[in-house]
């Protein structure tokens, strides 16, 4: 597809579905478009990109279809999509030999990257730079040796050097999306890696997994090959998942028979299901990362408890997303009421002037103990979460008080976030109290 096929296309698009945005213009005037899709302002957005490199513009048929798709039916999308589908519009035209107008002193530029290249081998920009290695994501190791304007492989000058590569990070900062996949050809492979660890790695891994599974496309490492590029761009920098996914089998060469395009769009019709999936897992890995954070909030409180000789227990109240109450055990300086539960109870009322705390939720290191889960339950707070599981062979635990209180309000209760450091510190305690 070249940018005046696009261009016909755009035209045709329903405005009332999409919007159509010119996030950058390219070395030679022409416009770098986003097609918007916001199915809910509240969704998260994603971005779907294409023809970053000039030889792959097949890529852009594809994000054409998905847009048509959503322009012809209603698909159940769980997050709004941020199409880019032609990244690289002057390296397009140059691939697919559109250079006729081109003047006499682009003719000779063009002549001079290109040197005994063929024009459909062409990867780059008009000025010769690979976009794709032109991102600020290790691009002073660069794995490409080429070093001057070329068809291919060259990193530009410095990192974000392009008009390109910019617009293309600025809009991504701008939209902040959940996930970014790129279109590439060829190779039938997913990369998701570029050195993040832990948690981090497993989310973006099994987001991997869920689009392998869809297209039956291998999952590889790019890591010792990978460097500048707009993924590992977002996985560095914007810290979310980001796939590159190369469409079309790799046994044939460029130019990429557009007969292989049924192929494509047959492997990867799950687009939709996938962006959905994906998001499921992001939202979960947020969840938890909320809950720790808050948990971390909670035993720095029970520390400073243990500081001041009293059990190490301690307390959040959280409401939209901000910790509103704090506090620690108190009780051993002579009042029995004062667990670290009600204190923060009775903080978070007061400052809400309210006895009621709806929207709330407790953090606490130890699980409730029948005083403190009366009040959580009197609060109507909305979910418990506590650490360290209470010994309660013979009591209640705080399930079976929310079960049986004989009160119409039930808090959700989950148990066990950062269960090891919580129990750590009571058990901790009271070894030091025995001796
Ligand atoms: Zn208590």
């Amino acid at each position: 597809m070249n940018y005046n096929q696009l261009q016909k296309f755009l035209k045709k698009l329903d405005k009332n579905k999409f919007s159509i945005k010119i996030i950058g213009k390219t070395w030679m005037g022409k416009n770098i478009y986003a097609v918007l899709y916001e199915k809910n302002p509240s969704f998260l957005w994603s971005i779907l990109s294409a023809g970053i490199h000039a030889r792959e513009n097949l890529s852009c048929n594809l994000i054409c279809h998905q847009i048509m798709q959503l322009n012809k039916q209603n698909i159940d999308l769980k997050c709004n999509i941020a199409f880019l589908p032609m990244i690289n519009p002057d390296g397009i035209e140059i691939c697919l030999r559109k250079t006729q107008n081109f003047n006499k002193k682009w003719q000779k530029r063009l002549k001079n990257i290109l040197k005994n290249q063929n024009n459909c081998m062409f990867k780059a920009n008009f000025r010769g730079v690979d976009l794709n290695n032109n991102f600020d994501a290790n691009w002073q190791n660069q794995y490409t040796k080429v070093a001057s304007p070329c068809s291919h492989g060259y990193y530009g000058k410095k990192p974000f050097s392009e008009k390109e590569s910019r617009a293309v990070a600025e809009f991504t900062k701008k939209i902040s999306p959940f996930i970014t996949i790129s279109y590439h050809l060829k190779g039938e492979e997913i990369y998701y890696d570029f050195f993040q660890t832990g948690r981090l790695r497993q989310r973006d891994k099994k987001i991997a997994e869920i689009f392998g599974y869809s297209t039956g496309y291998q999952i590889k490492s790019t890591e010792n090959f990978s460097s500048g590029g707009y993924k590992d761009w977002c996985v560095q920098k914007m810290k979310i998942p980001a796939l590159t996914i190369e469409l079309g089998d790799d046994n044939f060469s460029h130019p990429f028979p557009a007969t292989e395009f049924k192929q494509i769009l047959q492997k990867n019709q799950g687009i939709f299901d996938c962006l959905n999936k994906s998001l499921l897992v992001y939202n979960m890995f947020e969840e938890k990362l909320m809950e720790e954070k808050f948990m971390t909030e909670a035993l720095c409180l029970a520390k400073i408890a243990y500081k001041k000789d009293e059990v190490p227990i301690g307390a959040v109240v959280v409401k939209d997303g901000k910790i509103i109450a704090k506090a620690y055990n108190q009780r051993e300086h002579g009042d029995a009421t004062k667990h670290a539960e009600i204190i923060a109870i009775s903080k978070a009322c007061k400052k809400l002037k309210d006895f009621r705390l709806v929207d709330c939720d407790i953090y606490v290191t130890l699980e409730p103990c029948t005083m403190c889960m009366g009040a959580i339950l009197n609060a109507r707070i909305k979910n418990l979460y506590f650490g360290a599981y209470a010994n309660k062979q013979n009591v209640l635990s705080s399930e079976e008080i929310n079960e049986r209180s004989g009160l119409n309000h039930k808090t959700n209760i989950t148990g066990g976030v950062l269960k090891q450091d919580c129990e750590n510190l009571v058990k901790q305690y009271f070894a030091e109290k025995r001796k």
